[in-house]
């Protein structure tokens, strides 16, 4: 991992953690990377933007892992190139997930793959979601023309596991995760021999998700509460115990820690404690533009 980081650090087992959520770092010009666009999570975040994720694959930036508010400054920052993105994978439908996907497509289009979740009476399917935002009768029928979207749509109701792109060494696999009643997709990317999965928003409380990311290299997961949540809140999130659980059961090689929504410093080290007595092996706490290589 290379990452330049501003701002003082906590230091805590070998990880330097940065409040403020800004770091800055450029992804190498080989071998694959997971880059941190967003690293807040769905409240108050320290000025850390919302979810979004590029996988960088020989110094490019092919694929991008959801579209949350504050991410198009972050794109554009860490020189990815929407040309050059070939598949973006929405996990759901939550604003922190999505909502800058019109902002971030402007003005040039796309005609990447599209993936996303089956929609329910709440949310809607990803083929909705494309046509409310920029169908002639949407939100932005001022970019209709520039989109054409291949959208591929995963059941996040089955489990079954679907094949969202599979291109030379690069396959791309999603399955539906736990997020309360929200329709939402995990995502595993594996580049040659090596492998990152994306956890998403979600409760941990599905083992089928633990074989779907077992042995992967990295392992984003959302750290959105604390351990002392309850209610609606642990439907959604998983505690910071059940997070360091997941990657233990599924021997990930390194978690890579986002969507931190924390109000101080220690609240976040306080999280980062309970993952730690349940999670020995390495792990990084992310910021903003962090560039984390996956070996
Ligand atoms: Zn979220
Ligand atoms: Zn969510």
């Amino acid at each position: 991992m290379r990452a330049l980081r501003r701002a003082t650090c906590i230091s805590i087992a070998a990880t330097c953690v940065s409040f403020s959520g800004q770091s800055s770092a450029a992804c190498l010009d080989s071998g694959v990377q997971v880059q941190i666009l967003g690293s807040g999570g769905p409240g108050p975040s320290a000025g850390r933007a919302s979810s979004g994720y590029v996988v960088w694959i020989d110094g490019v930036g092919r694929i991008l892992v959801d579209a949350g508010s504050g991410i198009k400054d972050q794109f554009h920052m860490a020189d990815a190139s929407l040309e050059d993105i070939e598949l973006l994978a929405l996990s759901h439908f939550h604003p922190d997930h999505s909502a800058e996907l019109a902002a971030i497509l402007w003005p040039a289009g796309s005609q990447a793959r599209l993936s996303g979740p089956t929609g329910t009476d709440g949310f809607p399917s990803v083929s909705d979601f494309v046509e409310r935002l920029f169908g002639q009768n949407g939100a932005f029928p001022v970019l209709a023309d520039r989109i054409q979207f291949e959208v591929l749509t995963v059941d996040t109701a089955s489990r079954d596991i679907v094949e969202v792109w599979n291109v030379d060494d690069v396959l791309v696999r999603g399955i539906g995760v736990p997020h309360a009643n929200v329709p939402t997709i995990g995502y595993r990317v594996d580049v040659g021999d090596v492998s990152i999965a994306f956890s998403s928003d979600q409760n941990g409380s599905d083992p089928s998700f633990i074989e779907f990311i077992e042995g992967v290299d990295v392992l984003v997961i959302h750290m959105a509460v604390g351990e002392e949540a309850r209610g609606f809140g642990a439907e959604l999130h998983a505690k910071p115990s059940v997070w360091g659980q997941m990657a233990t059961q599924g021997k990930v090689g390194r978690v890579l820690v986002s969507h931190i929504s924390a109000d101080s410093p220690q609240e976040l080290q306080a999280r980062l404690d309970v993952l730690r007595d349940n999670y020995s092996g390495p792990m990084t706490v992310g910021n903003d533009l962090l560039c984390l290589e996956v070996d």
